[in-house]
């Protein structure tokens, strides 16, 4: 670790509530930001900008062109090079704070990773975009004992939440049960403004600071409306027959209620996750599937492109259909090109 400049954090130094102390506080602690997408990129900047020492950025997804109108760590070359975004998003914050530890995870969270993916962290910051792996956090914080801050953001709308285990409401307190599909408005169907991730990222920034720095998170829960320009923190208490946070029943960490198929957001696209980890050779399944279709690898992921759709392949297995929301349809794919 180079000797560590305070200089440039000088500004936030002067902020008394921070102080030098807060500042040393900052410098030695961890924190892990779940997604790399509108919320995590604004997030992940500010948090490297303000001396956090370790960070650990974990994404599924690479980046694409649709991306930066509100994914403020990448550019068009990332999109160009369908970089990860885990690896994107290291690549430019270690130039703009060389003197802090970040560490790019390409993964889905998944209740067979997500206690690993957590674990050591001081506190952990939500920027997915599904409610079944903020439940998923939920569980795993909690049983960490590790707080951490909820986020989502759509339309022009947003929420943020902060957690403590053993001291806050948790995410179930608010939401047991997950609506069906279809049943909520989705950034498909309403899109949404850059102006709400960037605010709902800084909310959330600001009650990390917090947290790291001693201090007590803001209670309840935040509502807000940048087009109705409206912020309303309503009261939220725990509940006593809260399954996660009263009685311990982790739920969506025991996998009962992950799909492993997923339609992902806004995308045209469904993802699969085989059931087991497997390793797969990228190299070798490119030279399987090139007779097939038009096939290119960059060294992280494979893509083909058949039938009007395109397979988008990870080393471990994962996989991304593009050009349908159709769930069986994308299986179907995934076996006939990758295997079962
Ligand atoms: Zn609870």
């Amino acid at each position: 670790m180079p000797e560590r400049n305070m200089e440039r954090y000088s500004r936030q130094i002067l902020f008394q509530p921070i102080g030098k102390q807060g500042q040393e506080r900052l410098l030695t602690s961890r924190v892990a930001v779940i997604g790399q997408g509108a919320l995590g990129t604004v997030i992940a900047d500010h948090l490297a900008r303000a001396g956090v020492g370790s960070l650990t950025l974990v994404d599924r997804d690479f980046v694409e062109l649709s991306n930066l109108q509100r994914q403020t760590l990448f550019d068009e070359e990332d999109a160009r090079n369908r970089l990860p975004k885990a690896i994107a998003a290291t690549q430019k914050l270690a130039r703009v704070n060389s003197e802090i530890e970040i560490h790019p995870v390409i993964a889905d969270v998944t209740p067979r990773n997500v206690e690993e993916l957590i674990a050591g962290a001081d506190l952990v910051m939500d920027a997915t975009d599904n409610l079944e792996t903020r439940l998923l956090l939920n569980d795993a914080c909690l049983k960490a004992g590790i707080p951490w801050i909820y986020g989502g953001a759509i339309g022009s709308s947003g929420v943020v939440m902060s957690i403590v285990p053993g001291s806050t409401p948790c995410l179930r307190c608010l939401i047991d049960e997950p609506p069906p599909p279809g049943a909520l408005p989705s950034c498909d169907t309403v899109g949404v403004l850059n102006a709400t991730t960037a605010v709902v990222a800084s909310i959330q920034t600001a009650e990390a600071l917090k947290l790291l720095t001693g201090h007590a998170p803001a209670a309840g829960v935040l509502y807000l409306d940048v087009w109705e320009g409206t912020f309303d923190r309503m009261p939220l208490e725990r509940r006593p027959d809260c399954p996660a946070c009263a009685q311990g029943q982790y739920e969506y960490l025991a996998g009962q209620r992950i799909a492993w198929t997923t339609v992902l957001c806004g995308r045209n696209a469904v993802q699969i996750v085989p059931p087991d980890e497997r390793g797969i050779s990228l190299e070798e399944l490119e030279r399987r599937l090139r007779p097939i279709g038009r096939v290119t690898y960059n060294g992280f992921l494979l893509s083909l492109e058949v039938d009007g759709r395109e397979l988008v392949i990870f080393p471990n297995g994962r996989a991304i259909i593009k050009g349908t929301t159709d769930e069986a349809e994308a299986r179907t794919l995934y076996a006939r090109y990758v295997g079962t």
